[in-house]
């Protein structure tokens, strides 16, 4: 059962907003020295209901729950659909409730595609766009927002300070069982983040729904994009090999179109299925396993 302290936020897009607070365009820009106080500043500026969302991220994102969604969703038998009835069925889930939320699911997706193909980026890269955040399903199949959507980090070894609200941890069974508690616990020094689970939520699903049909760094990409303490602040060096290396450039080119490509104009959806329908059939088949 869902009870309002599982869903906090008025709706999903709310995390979102958020990530474009904590990290604001200007940030970066190269040579920027954004001082450390502003985020200080910034952590008492956020609206309790958000606090609250982390705090129930922080507290039940465990091993044990990352291996029971594992498990629930990973065999993939929810449905079969196509790329485009996916969107459809996320578009339902604007909530009307909020009225600072003026772009559907659909037109955010449509203006990070645009936006990379505007910059004249290869194909299998726009349709990393269009797809980036289909994983947000997982609430229409009743998860909780805190396990949908926020910032991701590695279960089952020591949760780093550079997460959002750190000290929300505290509530984390994971942080007091030995096994866990290490700088790499389960995880090998340099072994690569295939071998570790990220905290549960759309990123990690829509990668496995996809991963027969898109090239490795749009995989990389649709994977990591909610991993900020990676891409962004520079977590976890030691859990990577040689090839996280590579897609870690691929991730942050990505970042930017996700969070700044907010239009004037909200796309013509209308418009431009065409195009994205011929894009989608190019790389996958009619109906896909999600
Ligand atoms: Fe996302
Ligand atoms: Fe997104």
């Amino acid at each position: 059962m869902i009870t309002p302290s599982d869903n906090p936020l008025r709706s999903l897009e709310e995390w979102d907003d958020d990530v474009l607070r904590r990290y604001p365009e200007s940030s970066s820009q190269p040579g920027d020295q954004k001082d450390v106080d502003d985020f200080r500043v910034y952590d008492d500026e956020t609206p309790q209901h958000v606090q609250d969302f982390y705090r129930a991220n922080h507290r039940n994102q465990t091993v044990e729950f990352n291996r029971q969604q594992r498990d629930k969703y990973l065999e993939l038998n929810q449905r079969r659909m196509s790329i485009w009835e996916a969107m459809d069925f996320l578009n339902t889930l604007v909530d009307e409730s909020d009225p600072d939320t003026d772009l559907t699911q659909i037109q955010h997706l449509l203006q990070t595609s645009e936006a990379i193909r505007a910059d004249g980026h290869p194909r299998w890269f726009i349709l990393t766009g269009l797809v980036h955040d289909l994983g947000k399903i997982l609430c229409l199949f009743g998860e909780p927002q805190w396990a949908v959507t926020g910032d991701t980090y590695p279960v089952g070894c020591a949760f780093s300070d550079s997460i959002v609200y750190p000290e929300f941890f505290l509530d984390n069974p994971d942080q007091a069982d030995p096994r866990y508690a290490s700088r790499c616990g389960i995880y090998e020094q340099g072994g690569g983040l295939q071998q570790v689970m990220l905290s549960w939520g759309h990123d990690e699903y829509l990668y496995h729904v996809v991963k027969e049909y898109l090239p490795a760094p749009g995989l990389a990409m649709i994977r990591y994009h909610s991993f900020y303490p990676w891409h962004h602040d520079g977590a976890y060096r030691h859990l990577m090999n040689e090839q996280d290396h590579q897609m870690l450039e691929w991730v942050k080119r990505f970042n930017p179109y996700d969070l700044y490509s907010k239009s004037d104009v909200p796309p013509d959806v209308d418009q431009l299925r065409p195009y994205y329908q011929e894009l989608i059939s190019e790389f996958f088949p009619q109906t896909i396993s999600w």
